[in-house]
């Protein structure tokens, strides 16, 4: 439908939060300027973790904080990496009142994650990282099981199959 194309999902076990933080970073590695990570999972998952991670990756100088309240926040990457743009997206209604924070242009310049992203990817266009951050059953169990999916011409072909096989220890 539409030339969307689905890439097999990629499981990845992550037991702390330093360890998102070195998924994020790998998961960085594979990303460049105009890619569009939807984060997803409860309150407290783990997406403002997985941003940092993402950040760490990007080079980015200076804290990854929640955007909650200010719905975006822009940082620079370093060493030729492109940006972050960290959108929380929680009280977003749409994808139109994202492209009215006029972030458009430093969006193509830059990796955009989306926190509670999920339901305005229709809305996007083009393609998108989903990323699903799923916490155990278990509260004292602080194991996430993270999910990976491409979606769009952009991750036709892209294997991201050994981000599971990350060493975390
Ligand atoms: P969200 O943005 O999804 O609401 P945060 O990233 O702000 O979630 O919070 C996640 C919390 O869980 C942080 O305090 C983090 O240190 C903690 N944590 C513990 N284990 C993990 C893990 N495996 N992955 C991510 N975060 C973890
Ligand atoms: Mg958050």
């Amino acid at each position: 439908d539409g030339g969307w194309v689905r890439v097999l999902p990629t499981r990845v076990v992550v037991p702390t939060a330093e360890a998102m933080h070195v998924f994020g970073a790998a998961l960085a590695a594979q990303l460049r300027a105009g890619d569009i990570v939807l984060a997803s999972g409860d309150l407290g998952a783990g997406k403002t973790t997985l941003a940092q991670g993402i950040g760490r990756g990007l080079g980015v100088d200076g804290p990854v904080i929640s955007p909650t309240f200010v719905l975006a926040r822009r940082h620079a990457g370093s060493g030729g990496r492109p940006g972050l743009v960290h959108v929380d997206a929680y009280r977003l209604g749409s994808a139109a009142e994202l492209i009215d924070l006029d972030l458009d242009e430093t969006m193509d310049q830059a990796v955009t994650v989306i926190e509670w992203g999920a339901g305005i990817a229709e809305d996007l266009g083009g393609s998108h990282l989903d990323v699903d951050i799923r916490r155990s059953e278990d509260p004292t169990d602080e194991t996430r099981v993270v999910y990976v999916e491409g979606f769009g011409p952009r991750w036709q072909g892209v294997d991201l199959s050994p981000l599971s096989e990350l060493p975390f220890d």
